[in-house]
């Protein structure tokens, strides 16, 4: 009921008693009776407006409130009870009074506690019912006695309508408060949901000052392969763990659990630098072993980073949250461990809708274009092969990165055109180079997508039939993974047309063994991620130097890609890697370029 209706039934309670007992008594008496009734019910409803309200009483208010009702009830009671045994009318008026207390209580109690409602309605009732009596003895009629307990049934009706309507609210504010708390948390881990720490975003930034307020989304490395192997349940303790030790580092940041894998962390910083170096602290922090029952299990995370301002590059609709998600996967793309959010390249999910449409038009309207990056033998110092690298030249967004388009192309079922327009280009240029005296490998990029696909295989098969060289198709282990037995089977058939296969960004992903001894392959790379820095980091230069005698002992040939310096490549050679592919060699250039620097080399060597 709302407040406005509670008013209404307050005062057309009193007029309805009034009516009883004008049938009892006088006008002068009963309007006096009505108007200090209604005057009495106003100043209650005014007095104990909170009672209406959804909040509950303090107790406090509860037993002040109860000890005045009480007083009154007692005092209403004697009074009207002394003077209906004398026949008086005042009597009458103190009796019927009396009822509005129950009114009060019932509300007092607000569906609080039963108890005090019965010992709220009880005491007054059963005088209520020995008005009659009263009347009856000392001369009154009978119409007079039941139209005082009329008005009184009336008057209880009122109050425990207003006590069960109360009680409504109440329950339905509590459901409310539950509702949105369980909003605020995520059911499968109990731990705070998005909703939660994006609140608390928006407080931080009130409050933030001259501070910026910085989101970190905390993504776990391989999460899909790590559930895999450990099981949901342990997934999510797993989970648990690592957000019971960000709040152990950071008591007072806001953190969530955004999906699946991805922890989010709000705090503040002075700038950008300040952000992180917190990221890289609880980067440390992620990656210590967590002990899951009886086992250690090893985690690497991967941190995105958004800060209110990047949004100036970004559509408003995609939260902070959001962006720094998105982070996440720019990191990976870029084979880092912490990114900021690049709104530019991110663009905006609209421009992204017709990127797709503008992809098809760019092949025919010069765009699009491959870059060769080479590989050189590192006993022979010759160049052997080269990477065909697609490149987009965006005439409102830039260069882009191949990762996005090429991921958005695999997303939108796109892949196949690129790949056929790479290939078909990749292999004109290789009969152009041909002709000029330089044999190379041509080297693809095979999307984890088209291996399954027959008809490409089947487009691949036909095109490489013409191929003036060797040709190389980079693979990635998880292509393999989805289904593995269809995958052998395309890698046969294109082994045996003499197709080469290189198993790209070996570290990167889930590295198998298994997988890798039933991959059908020629060549292993090693992913840039452990060459780039293998000449300062011992760890680095242990896994590529394991992954050059693995590549060996299952008869494939090793190359490492991402060799930007001179100790790299010399560090590779005593390893005994193959082949070499680097920024510190030569950056992926264009046909013209590679060609001239080709006949540089050749007349150099010559
Ligand atoms: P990827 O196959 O691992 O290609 C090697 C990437 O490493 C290239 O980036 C190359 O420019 C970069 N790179 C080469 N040397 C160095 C170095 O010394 N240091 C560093 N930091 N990076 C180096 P790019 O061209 O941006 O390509 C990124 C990814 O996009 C490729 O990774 C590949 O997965 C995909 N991609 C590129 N072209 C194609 C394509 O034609 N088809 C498909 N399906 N994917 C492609
Ligand atoms: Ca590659
Ligand atoms: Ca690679």
């Amino acid at each position: 009921m709302a407040r406005r209706e509670q008013i209404y039934v307050r005062v057309g309670i009193s007029l309805i008693i009034g009516i009883c007992f004008y049938s009892i008594t006088d006008l002068a008496a009963t309007i006096t009776w009505v108007t200090g009734y209604i005057a009495f019910q106003l100043a209650e409803y005014v007095l104990f407006r909170p009672i209406t309200a959804v909040t509950p009483l303090t107790p406090l208010k509860q037993i002040a409130g109860l000890a005045v009702m009480t007083t009154s009830n007692i005092g209403f009671a004697s009074y009207g009870l002394l003077e209906s045994s004398h026949g008086g009318t005042a009597g009458l008026v103190c009796a019927c009074l009396l009822w509005s207390g129950a009114i009060l209580n019932g509300a007092i109690v607000s569906g609080e506690s039963k108890t005090v409602l019965a010992c709220s309605i009880v005491p007054p009732l059963l005088h209520f019912f020995s008005v009659p009596y009263f009347v009856i003895e000392n001369g009154g009629t009978l119409g007079s006695g039941l139209a005082i307990v009329l008005g009184g049934m009336l008057n209880g009706v009122g109050a425990i309508s207003i006590w069960a309507t109360s009680r409504r609210l109440m329950d339905n504010a509590a459901r409310e408060r539950e509702i949105s708390r369980l909003a605020l948390l995520d059911a499968e881990s109990g731990l705070p949901s998005r909703h939660a720490v994006l609140s608390r975003v928006a407080e931080l930034r009130k409050v933030s000052g001259d501070e910026i307020v910085v989101v970190a989304a905390i993504a776990i490395d391989r999460f899909v392969h790590l559930r895999g192997a450990i099981g949901h349940a342990l997934m999510i303790e797993l989970v648990i763990g690592l957000a019971d030790r960000l709040a152990k580092i950071y008591p007072d940041a806001p953190f969530a659990r955004l999906s699946n894998g991805v922890l989010g962390l709000a705090f503040t910083a002075r700038d950008i630098d300040e952000a992180k170096s917190v990221t890289c602290r609880l980067q440390r922090a992620m990656t210590e072993p967590v002990q899951l029952r009886d086992n250690k299990v090893d985690v690497s995370v991967t941190i995105g980073l958004s800060v209110p301002d990047d949004a100036i590059a970004s559509p408003a609709e995609v939260s902070i949250l959001d962006r720094a998600m998105i982070a996440v996967d720019q990191a990976r793309s870029a084979r880092q461990s912490v990114a900021l959010f690049d709104g530019r390249a991110y663009g905006s999910p609209g421009s992204n809708l017709s990127l797709m449409s503008e992809m098809l038009r760019a092949f025919d309207n010069g765009q699009m274009s491959v870059h060769y990056q080479p590989k050189i033998s590192l006993r022979s110092n010759h160049i052997v092969g080269v990477e065909a690298l697609v490149r987009w030249a965006h005439p409102e967004r830039g260069a882009l990165r191949p990762d996005l388009f090429v991921r958005m192309a695999e997303e939108t079922g796109h892949i196949g055109a690129l790949t056929e327009w790479v290939l078909r280009r990749a292999l004109d240029d290789q009969r152009t180079l041909h002709r000029a005296g330089h044999d190379l490998c041509m080297s693809v990029n095979w999307s984890a997508l088209v291996i399954n696909d027959v008809q490409i295989t089947d487009m691949a098969l036909k095109l490489v039939e013409k191929a003036a060289g060797d040709v190389c198709l980079e693979i990635t282990e998880t292509a393999i993974i989805g289904n593995p037995d269809l995958a052998r089977q395309t890698l046969d058939r294109l082994r045996a047309a003499g197709i080469k296969i290189s198993i790209d960004d070996y570290g990167a992903g889930l590295s198998s063994l298994a997988y890798l001894k039933n991959i059908p392959a020629d060549e292993l790379k090693i992913d840039r991620a452990f060459v780039m820095n293998m000449a300062n980091d011992p760890v680095d230069a242990v896994l590529v130097r394991s992954a050059v005698s693995l590549a060996h002992s299952l008869g494939l040939r090793s190359v490492a890609e991402g060799v930007e310096n001179k100790g790299t490549l010399e560090l590779l050679y005593a390893m005994g890697c193959d082949l070499a592919q680097g920024y510190g060699i030569t950056m992926p250039m264009p046909l013209g370029e590679l060609m001239t620097y080709l006949g540089r080399r050749q007349r150099k060597a010559g």
